[in-house]
């Protein structure tokens, strides 16, 4: 009996969906802390870019600081969404690539959230999960109708902090760039992300 309810424990134990960064020092929930108010504002801009794309099956995302955390990470657990975040990672990201950089690399984490929310016909089957996080990523980056110098650093954000799982570079331009097109993003501005 017990030895059933330890193994479903398991199975529904915190699940890291996507991992940017090395995992060392182990992440400790324990020291999550409210995220900042620019970093809110941040995902805020994020979400709505992508809402509507999950409407009405989107899921809740609750975001925290933690200096024990991987550079980025996005935590499924019971249902809930997290995005968690080491202080440090965003200070660097914001000083190389500014507000673009940390919208990118949190598009694609929720990316990662809303992904299979809804039947998305332009989604191509045979996309890794890691790709079809680009191409929501190329979405939002579209939607929040960034300039040309924003969205290049933006793309040169992802392309730096790669998870361990990402595929390369080149096979993550072709679907960032669909992303990109298909939410409307203007595609004169794309011959700077080759
Ligand atoms: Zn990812």
């Amino acid at each position: 009996m017990s030895r059933i309810l330890l193994t479903v424990l398991m199975l529904t134990g915190p699940e890291i969906v996507c991992r940017l960064g090395p995992a060392d020092p182990p992440y400790n929930a324990y020291s999550d802390e409210r995220s900042t108010g620019d970093a809110l504002e941040l995902a805020g801009k994020v979400n709505a870019a992508l809402v509507s794309w999950c409407r009405p099956n989107c899921p809740t995302i609750s975001m925290y600081r933690n200096v024990t955390a991987a550079d980025l990470m996005l935590i499924r657990n019971e249902g809930q969404v997290k995005l968690v975040y080491k202080p440090a990672f965003f200070t660097s990201v914001y000083d190389q690539y500014g507000d673009a950089g940390i919208l990118a690399v949190l598009a694609h984490e929720v990316g990662h959230a809303i992904d299979g929310a809804m039947p998305t016909p332009w989604m191509k089957a045979n996309w890794t999960s890691e790709l079809r996080a680009d191409a929501w990523a190329g979405c939002a980056l579209a939607k929040m109708n960034l300039s040309s110098r924003a969205l290049q650093a933006g793309l040169n954000a992802l392309s730096k902090y790669p998870s361990p799982s990402h595929p390369n570079w080149t096979a993550r331009i072709p679907v960032l760039q669909d992303g990109y097109t298909q939410c409307g993003g203007d595609a004169s501005k794309l011959t700077l992300i080759r």
